[in-house]
C-alpha cells in the first residue's frame, strides 16, 4: 500500500490544484460568494474527499490497464467529453456528460481543461463498453469509449509505479461531468460507480456542484430525465417532453441523480 501512496498523493495534489483554479477562474463568482467565506474549510473538506475517493474502490485511478485497451494518439480535445484521434476519428467519452461549451454552461471550460491536460497531443488508450470500434459508434459516427491515460509515478524505492486514470471517471469524481445514460436500458457497465462518484462530488460541492441546492423535480415512471417544476415544489410543468406523460411524480433532484436520471435538456438547462 505504501508504494501506492505517493502516486495517490500526487494525484490528489493534481486534483486540488485544478479545484483551486476552477474556483479562481469561475465565471460564476457571484454564485460562489457564500462559498468563498468558507474557502479554507472547503479546501480541507475537498482534500479529505479526494483522498477518500482515491483510496476507495471508487478511485478513478487503477494499478493496470484493462486487457482490451488499445493505444491511440490524441490530436485535439474539443470539449470535456469529445476529442479527436490522429487518424481523424472522433471520440465521445461514454457514460458521462460534461457542460456544453457553446452554451457557455458553468464549468464547461474547466471540463475541457481537465481532458486537455491529460490527453492533448499524448498517447491515450481506449476501451469500449462491449465489443470494439465497430459496434460502439453514435449517430454522429463518433466512437463511444472510455479514455485511459498513464500517470507516471515512482514508489518509495524510486521504481516506476505506473498508474492509470480513467478520464471518464475522473471527470465525474472532480464534479466536472454528470454520469449519463441515454436510456434506462443502455447503461455502461460501471454506471453504478459513476453514480457513486457523482454523489460524493455532489455531497462535497466539487466543481459544478459548488453552488448546488437540492430542489423538487418531476419524473415519469420510465423516463431517463427529470424535469423542472413550473412553480417551486409543484407537479405542474410546461416541458414539451411531458405534454402527454402520465403518473408524474415529485422527488428531490438529489434522489433523481442517484437513480441515474439526468436533467432534461429542454427544461433544466
Ligand atoms: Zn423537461
Amino acid at each position: 500500500m505504501g508504494s501506492c501512496l505517493s502516486i495517490v498523493d500526487d494525484a490528489v495534489n493534481d486534483f486540488l490544484d485544478q479545484q483551486s483554479r476552477y474556483y479562481k477562474e469561475s465565471k460564476n463568482a457571484k454564485d460562489y460568494a457564500t462559498a468563498a467565506a468558507k474557502n479554507t474549510n472547503e479546501n480541507n473538506a475537498e482534500s479529505s474527499h479526494l483522498t477518500a475517493v482515491l483510496k476507495s474502490e471508487l478511485s478513478p485511478i487503477y494499478p493496470s490497464l484493462p486487457k482490451a485497451a488499445k493505444k491511440f494518439h490524441c490530436r485535439n480535445v474539443y470539449d470535456g467529453d469529445t476529442l479527436t484521434l490522429d487518424n481523424g476519428d472522433r471520440v465521445r467519452l461514454v457514460g458521462i456528460d460534461t457542460p456544453e461549451l457553446k452554451e457557455k454552461q458553468p464549468f464547461a471550460v474547466e471540463a475541457k481543461e481537465y481532458t486537455k491536460k491529460y490527453c492533448h497531443g499524448k498517447d491515450i488508450w481506449l476501451t469500449f463498453d462491449q465489443g470494439d470500434e465497430s459496434n460502439n459508434k453514435d449517430h454522429y459516427g463518433r466512437l463511444l469509449a472510455f479514455v485511459w491515460v498513464n500517470l507516471e509515478g515512482k514508489n518509495a524505492k524510486g521504481h516506476s509505479n505506473a498508474q492509470w486514470l480513467c478520464i471518464n471517471e475522473g471527470l465525474v469524481a472532480s464534479g466536472l461531468a454528470n454520469a449519463y445514460s441515454p436510456s434506462n436500458t443502455k447503461k455502461v457497465h460501471n454506471y453504478d460507480k459513476m453514480l457513486g462518484l457523482q454523489k460524493i462530488a455532489r455531497n462535497h460541492k466539487s466543481g459544478q456542484w459548488r453552488a448546488y441546492q437540492d430542489e423538487q423535480v418531476i419524473i415519469t415512471p420510465s423516463g431517463s430525465a427529470f424535469h423542472k417544476c413550473k412553480d417551486v415544489g409543484s407537479i405542474i410543468t410546461d416541458c414539451k417532453h411531458l405534454s402527454r406523460s402520465k403518473n408524474l411524480k415529485l422527488i428531490p433532484a438529489s434522489e433523481a441523480y442517484d437513480k441515474g436520471l439526468h436533467p432534461c435538456r429542454n427544461c433544466m438547462s
